[in-house]
């Protein structure tokens, strides 16, 4: 039977006891928490001069949120970032102190709750000012806040006058000492195109409002602009702080400019599935919904437990890659809502239990979560990202740091 870790001689030795996956578990992502750690590394490296801050949003792009952050800080990260305060929340009551921010609410959020844990709010809007201003004044304490400034992505942030209110109204409660404003930062349009003009038009209005809200008087620890893609790309875009994402799970967020391996990353997440069934078929015989694939010959097809509820996209019908035995093969006909299945020709030595790999981190040439991007017309972030709970994570490669 082969097995991904005999086939991946790159991987870190992990204690034995963290590597298993569960006795028929059909299929298993390995979370290389080693590689998170390093791929940190390598991007501090690119910003020398700022702070970094992880973004685990989405439990942490599918990969595991808590194991995940303490991967990132054991590479360097000081920060934490997730969009929903429930996630951040979570980070904060699973035992890390490092500094969490956390920047998408809608009213009514749980502010009391965020500023209980010390957790950094963003404002983007009066509501969402004046709800943190009320939660704080409730309890006593100072809300850390970071005004939120839309420099042209046209999405969350305030926009032109709008930034000049709630910068005003900010000021007004942080002379009362409700909140304390830490932070300005904003979010690209463009910043997987580093030469599009407006990223250094968003550069400027960035500076803009920082230069505005320091002569209204903010003493601003962070200003923060950075993605994956301008940490990688555009250093004059570092400022105090970047954010990646993408990159902390060794995925480019530049794939036109440069793969994992160019900018030193080392992808994160293998996908692994276990042959529920192999079988002949004889030549002339659809396969899945719709016979979008007709056996050429005779055959024998491998079906494997994972489909479209699980995160694989239906878009990839026939065009998605699967490593079987160290050989690549293409998705046959339709993905389906638990199985997909491969067409894998009359002399195949599979049997049912066989692992196979759908992505990885490229190395021993199987497909990488990009080319499943590409298979499916989209970008790596949804494919890992998308992942769904039937699949069991198994983190490997992980030691233990200090929060
Ligand atoms: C998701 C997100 C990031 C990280 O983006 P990547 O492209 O994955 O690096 C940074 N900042 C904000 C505001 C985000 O929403």
């Amino acid at each position: 039977m082969s097995d991904w870790r005999t086939m991946t001689a790159s991987q870190p030795s992990p204690s034995p006891a963290a590597v298993q996956a569960r006795p028929g578990s059909p299929a298993t992502a390995y979370i290389d928490l080693a590689a998170v750690t390093a791929n940190v590394r390598v991007l501090r490296e690119h910003a020398p001069g700022a702070q970094l801050l992880a973004v685990v949003k989405a439990d942490a792009y599918g990969h595991g949120l808590v194991p995940v952050a303490r991967a990132a800080l054991a590479g360097g990260a000081t920060w934490l970032g997730t969009a929903l305060l429930d996630e951040a929340i979570a980070l904060r009551d699973s035992g890390i102190h490092a500094r969490i921010f956390t920047w998408l609410n809608v009213p009514g959020a749980d502010f009391a709750g965020a500023i209980r844990r010390d957790l950094d709010l963003s404002a983007s809007a009066p509501w969402q000012l004046n709800e943190i201003a009320a939660a704080a004044q409730a309890l006593g304490c100072t809300a850390r806040l970071h005004l939120k400034v839309d420099t042209g992505l046209g999405r969350n942030g305030a926009f032109g006058p709008g930034f000049t209110e709630i910068l005003t109204s900010a000021r007004k409660l942080e002379r009362r000492g409700i909140v304390r404003i830490v932070g300005v930062w904003s979010h690209f349009a463009y910043a997987d195109q580093p030469d599009h003009p407006t990223v250094r038009h968003q550069q400027e209005v960035f500076e803009a409002a920082v230069r505005e809200a320091e002569a209204a008087g903010c003493d601003l620890e962070v200003r923060h602009l950075a993605n994956s893609a301008a940490t990688l790309t555009n250093p004059s875009a570092h400022y105090d702080l970047v954010r990646p994402g993408l990159a902390i799970y060794g995925l480019s967020p530049v794939p036109e400019l440069g793969d994992s391996t160019a900018y030193g990353l080392v992808p994160a997440m293998t996908l692994t599935a276990r042959f529920a069934l192999v079988k002949g078929l004889p030549a002339g015989q659809g396969v899945s919904y719709a016979h979008q694939h007709v056996t050429a010959a005779d055959t024998r097809v491998g079906l494997i437990p994972v489909g479209y509820a699980d995160g694989i996209p239906r878009h990839a019908s026939s065009r998605g890659p699967v490593a079987v035995g160290g050989r690549r093969y293409l998705v046959a006909g339709r993905v389906c809502m638990d199985q997909i299945l491969v067409d894998l020709g009359a002399d195949s030595p599979a049997q049912a239990g066989d692992q196979v790999v759908l992505f990885g981190p490229g190395a021993e040439g199987e497909p990488t979560a990009q080319d499943w991007a590409i298979a499916a017309d989209t970008i790596s972030y949804e494919i890992v990202t998308r992942l769904g709970p039937r699949v069991e994570r198994v983190y490997v490669g992980g030691s233990e740091e200090p929060s």
